[in-house]
């Protein structure tokens, strides 16, 4: 499917300078893009390593408003680039390397180029950490999934796994009692790290089983996800458990490593925001999983994306540039 998408992109133009740069091309990107080229501002898209974002890595959404029979995740992110290239931006599939938000115009520098920009839209999500385990990578999407709200309807009746001990594992754990048969908790340590009320809530629950000092050594199956093997690190005992699916909730790590030094990051790595979509430096605008650490979805990344959008237009309008 990347490949596809790459083979549809634009050969990179020769303009240099945007009135606005969009690093990133997840829903929050692509609709930045949409609106700012539709309000005429000339548009660059970088789409970094792995264009279309998470939801390309992930099956079927169902959850994504328009779309009554659902929708595949790539197909989805093809389309929103479609729309954005019809609205007239430029989308070139490179990386960002390096940002310089100290001058002005901004810099932007790629793999290949190095771009100029009155405004810039960050964009660049956020990974959710990954266990490591053998079959991991091979099972994703496939009964290994990142993310309950949006896959957690597909293992009705099932047994199934989450991984951590984290508020975001606990929350999960919650959420997937209302379809799973049973919720295996499998924790690395004896005890919780997600606060006391979200661990009472998931001790109370009867479909929540714990499973404490134990990791996960191998996730197996043949079309999906089968079975799992955990190790108990106290005792060295080793189990095979037959579940439906595994859905690791161990912390996500924010994309701004190149914006380290440039904006302010919260302390957990996350842009700061600090009016609507604006960060501290006058001119640059974060929208989607980059600063939102609470909702993480298509949809809301997607209205950030306009959101900061609007705020770039506005922006620009005060500035001056062009209009
Ligand atoms: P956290 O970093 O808080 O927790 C991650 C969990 O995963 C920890 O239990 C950690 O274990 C475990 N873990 C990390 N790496 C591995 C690994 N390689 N193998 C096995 N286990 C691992 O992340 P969260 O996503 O849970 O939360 C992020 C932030 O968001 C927190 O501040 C949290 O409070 C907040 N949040 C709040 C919610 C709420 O209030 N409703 C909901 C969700 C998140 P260990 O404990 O051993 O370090």
């Amino acid at each position: 499917m990347q490949a596809e998408i790459r083979a549809e992109n634009k050969k990179p133009e020769a303009k240099k300078k945007f009135d606005v740069v969009i690093i990133g091309a997840g829903p929050a990107g692509y609709t930045a893009a949409i609106y700012t080229s539709r309000a005429k501002r000339e548009t660059l898209v970088i789409s970094g390593i792995l264009p279309g974002g998470q939801l390309m890595l992930t099956t079927e959404v169902e959850n994504y408003p328009g779309f009554p029979e659902g929708v595949m995740g790539p197909d989805l992110m093809t389309n929103m680039r479609k729309q954005t290239e019809r609205m007239g931006a430029v989308i070139i599939d490179d990386e960002v390397v390096n940002v310089d938000f100290r001058r002005r115009p901004f810099k932007i520098l790629t793999n290949s180029e190095e771009y100029e920009a009155e405004a810039v839209i960050i964009a660049t999500g956020a990974s959710p950490r990954k266990l490591g385990a053998k079959g991991e990578q091979e099972f994703s999407a496939r009964g290994v999934s990142y993310c309950a709200t949006c896959d957690g309807p597909f293992f009705k009746n099932q047994e199934i796994i989450v991984a951590g001990g984290g508020d975001s594992a606990m929350e999960e754990a919650i959420f997937l009692t209302k379809f799973a048969k049973n919720v295996h908790v499998i924790h690395r340590k004896d005890k919780l790290r997600a606060s006391k009320i979200m661990q009472d809530r998931a001790f109370e629950n009867s479909k929540i089983k714990f499973h404490w000092n134990s990791v996960i050594e191998e996730i197996r199956g043949s079309e999906k996800v089968n079975e799992v093997m955990i190790k108990n690190v106290s005792t060295n005992k080793e189990e095979t458990m037959n579940v439906g699916g595994l859905f690791i909730a161990i912390g996500h790590e924010p994309n701004t490593k190149i914006f380290k030094g440039q904006i302010e990051l919260d302390d957990q790595g996350y842009i700061a925001l600090k009016n609507h979509t604006h960060t501290n430096v006058d001119g640059v605008f974060a929208a989607g999983d980059v600063h939102d650490h609470r909702y993480r979805q298509a949809i809301t990344a997607a209205g950030f994306g306009c959101m900061a959008a609007i705020d770039v237009d506005k922006y620009l309008s005060e500035n001056k540039k062009n209009s």
